[in-house]
């Protein structure tokens, strides 16, 4: 099978090419380097199938970033039987510059001219006659967005296949020619590939070259003695890039014509004023935060656009209704986003409850134990159920980023929130996947690929967890509640924020710590160009969608699965086999190790103090590591074992009422209650995200990694206990938080002192 290879720019339209050629769902995004592997497909409409693989976006072929070594690597040992080389039309020029690398490769290309659609916004025209002409390549205009021409690319590179391609160079004429025709030479002679590739990447010092060649250095050694250049002195890769760009400022802009000025600087114009507003030093922010608030606002809130005064009088006319339960939640109308899980909510509760009526059915007839169905219901069913309730709010979440981020408006963002996070030693572009954390850490952590520098990478998955996750917001909202309600202290608004503030700032002090002691570096500098504004087009978020909704519906069914079994069986079996009640489940292995685990919780206010219930907290937070949803889950099943009565998380206001069972059942104190929601929230996340971390980590960084969360969840809790209870200790942190900040400011200026000698 003949195989092509996309090669392009970052951001240039190359997956949204590869999904329209072959039909798949590779994720397209406004964000450069969103595609960090290779991806496969097939082409099936020319006579014969043609394998298509889509690379990582490259600004050349030097080997700067591992995207680079990816493609390079692939276009020379593969070798693709054609290339097809997109170029944004809408940044002709620096485009082109890697065509003038490709060039030098003895391979067939076609260059899918894309973004014509936008080019015409812009009332701009290329001529493209005479740029084939000049280039000698095949150009075809295309807009793979929609989907205008891209047949007729493949037509084009099928054709050029059986033609094949000498390499050529735009640097021939230059200063370096003769000494590029030297190297080129020596190359021949022991029967290198490519040789004018390899020539050029020598005479430039590309460091692979280097040691692949070391005897062929000499040649180029031997050419610089007697050479100066005004510029760049014996700067060859200097002066090589300089001959390309005066070679595509020469041959190539003058193609570009603007054949509608009227049209192109009111875009220009529309572009800058949005941008004006949007990138505001002072507005930049608040407005970010804003939009922020509305997205979860629209996934989360109760009371949507705070409407729920308007219909006090008329909500009682559909209690008791179906209305009740979808759209209404005490005091507001639901959201979008609160609407859709109810109706899931709704759906998923009455299919448990046949299959219970049914097995119940079974059971009485004697042809199930009747442990068959408290695992069928309880365990898998439920678990399941809870799990995929959050469905609907994550891909709601997932809709709205998704937009913002293809309409362009995200690359702003973390252009705006480069100058703060830098601050941390974080750069602008570490801020995509932590905002990503708050709907879910899985696509978060796996967002970190776009992070070149592995120091910043490994900063910022270790944060991820604290921007707390959806899952993690029933824990906040059940045990704010039972506060509310035990210890009338506080409003449950104000705990669960208070939580996300938390979180957040433990994330700022433990990027602070680790980038001045374990994981010190340079804060990678922040370049990144910043995509046209366009609409959000609805194939490609569909397709977005689809692709978050299919991976968490196969986690649900995969891993979380299988440990709701896992956890069902050690909850309601004691050591020797014998089947518990719900209201036994102290004696039960689970419970038993909860109670060996104790005393090390003893300083977070939920251990040894609680006598013979610390082991529930303990117990309920191990159920967390599986999925956050359990926690409240396994609250409801605990409350049973304390009164003897289980409570039905299920029902409304259930999660609260088994929140206050156990509060006011095991006696634990305020302060130890805000440390488990702390100790929950930072802690080893759950096994889905834990798994993608093991992907994304070599195993060492991954194993401390795992101490760091355990290490960082025992300090936060344990402080926010103290403080609450023994506010006198308050003094003693402040001491020593004040010690740590100096002591970095110390070693940091140790380490600039030896910099500049
Ligand atoms: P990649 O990084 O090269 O894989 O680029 P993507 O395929 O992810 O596309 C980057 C952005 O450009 C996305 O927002 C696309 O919707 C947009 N895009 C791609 N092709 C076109 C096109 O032909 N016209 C327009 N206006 N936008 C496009
Ligand atoms: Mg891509």
């Amino acid at each position: 099978m003949k195989h092509f290879a996309l090669v392009g720019n970052p951001n240039c339209g190359k997956t949204t090419l590869f999904n329209t050629l072959t039909g798949s769902t590779a994720h397209v995004g406004n964000w450069p380097g969103v595609t960090v592997d290779k991806k496969e497909g097939i082409y099936k409409k020319l006579e014969e199938q043609i394998s298509i693989v889509d690379l990582p976006g490259i600004y050349s072929l030097s080997p700067y970033t591992s995207e680079e070594v990816i493609s390079r690597n692939y276009i020379l040992d593969e070798k693709p039987d054609c290339i097809i080389n997109i170029i944004d039309a809408t940044n002709l020029e620096r485009n082109l510059y890697l065509t003038t690398q490709l060039l030098e490769i003895g391979v067939p290309i076609v260059i899918a001219l894309n973004m014509i659609d936008e080019l015409e916004r812009q009332g701009i025209k290329i001529n493209i006659e005479e740029l084939e002409k000049r280039i000698g390549l095949p150009v075809v205009e295309i807009s793979a967005l929609k989907e205008m021409n891209v047949d007729s690319v493949m037509e084009r590179a099928y054709a050029e296949v059986t033609k094949g391609r000498e390499s050529s160079s735009v640097l021939r004429t230059t200063v370096l020619g003769h000494l590029i025709r030297d190297v080129e030479t020596a190359f021949k002679g022991i029967k290198v590939d490519n040789p004018l590739f390899h020539a050029i990447k020598l005479v430039e010092f590309d460091e692979l070259e280097i040691s692949n060649h070391p005897n062929l250095v000499g040649i180029v050694e031997e050419f610089k003695k007697n050479f100066n250049d005004e510029l760049f002195g014996v700067d060859f890769e200097a002066i090589i890039a300089d001959e390309r760009y005066k070679y595509i400022t020469k041959n190539f802009s003058p193609l570009k014509i603007i054949v509608d000025p009227q049209k192109n600087l009111e875009g220009a114009e529309k572009s800058y004023k949005i941008d004006k507003v949007l990138t505001n030093k002072w507005a930049g922010i608040p407005i970010f935060l804003v939009i922020l608030f509305a997205i979860f606002h629209l996934t989360f809130s109760e009371n949507f656009l705070f409407l729920g005064g308007l219909f006090e009088e008329t909500a009682p006319s559909f209690a008791g209704t179906m209305l009740e339960g979808l759209i209404w939640t005490d005091g507001g109308i639901n959201s979008p986003g609160v609407i859709l899980f109810n109706l899931l909510d709704a759906l998923t509760s009455s299919g448990i409850e046949a299959v219970a009526g049914y097995l119940g059915g079974l059971e009485e007839s004697g042809a199930i134990d009747p442990w068959v169905s408290g695992l069928v219901c309880d365990g898998v069913l439920a678990g399941l159920a809870s799990v995929l309730s959050f469905l609907p709010q994550i891909l709601v979440l997932f809709l709205l980023f998704s937009i913002l981020e293809d309409s362009g408006y995200m690359a702003r963002v973390a252009f705006i929130l480069d100058k703060l996070f830098r601050k941390f030693g974080l750069s602008g572009r570490a801020f995509m996947p932590m905002i990503m954390g708050f709907g879910c850490s899985v696509p978060a952590m796996i967002n970190t690929r776009t992070l070149a520098d592995e120091n910043e990478k490994l900063a910022t998955i270790r944060v991820i967890p604290f921007f707390s996750c959806g899952a993690k917001l029933p824990i906040l909202t059940a045990i704010a509640g039972g506060i509310l309600e035990v210890f009338k202290v506080g409003s449950a608004d104000l705990i669960t924020y208070g939580m996300y503030v938390v979180g957040m700032v433990t994330a700022i002090v433990a990027v602070l710590v680790m980038r001045s002691t374990t994981i010190k570096g340079e804060t990678p500098p922040f370049i990144m160009e910043l995509p046209n504004y366009h609409m959000p087009q609805f194939k490609s978020t569909m397709i977005h969608l689809w692709d978050k909704a299919k991976h968490f519906i196969q986690k649900a069914f995969t891993i979380i699965l299988a440990s709701t079994i896992v956890i069902w069986f050690l909850s309601h079996f004691s050591w020797d086999y014998k089947l518990l009640a719900d209201e036994e489940m102290d004696k039960s292995i689970l419970g038993s190790i909860g109670m060996l685990l104790q005393p090390l919780f003893t300083p977070l206010g939920f251990g040894s103090q609680l006598k013979s219930f610390g082991w529930v907290f303990v117990v309920a937070a191990i159920t967390g590591l599986i999925a956050k949803e359990n926690v409240v889950a396994t609250f409801g099943a605990l409350a049973a074992c304390i009164t003897g009565v289980m409570v039905d998380v299920e029902a409304s206001g259930g999660d609260i009422q088994a929140a206050v069972t156990m509060i006011s059942g095991t006696g634990i104190s305020l302060g130890g209650l805000l440390a488990f929601i702390a100790f929950n929230m930072t802690t080893i996340p759950c096994f889905a995200t834990v798994a993608t971390t093991k992907a994304e980590l070599t195993k060492g960084k991954f194993n401390w990694t795992l101490v760091f969360w355990l290490v960082t969840s025992f300090i936060v809790s344990t402080m926010i206990y103290l403080a609450v209870e023994f506010t006198w200790t308050i003094a003693i942190m402040v001491v020593l938080i004040v010690l740590v900040v100096l002591a970095i400011k110390q070693s940091n200026k140790k380490i600039n002192l030896k910099k500049a000698k």
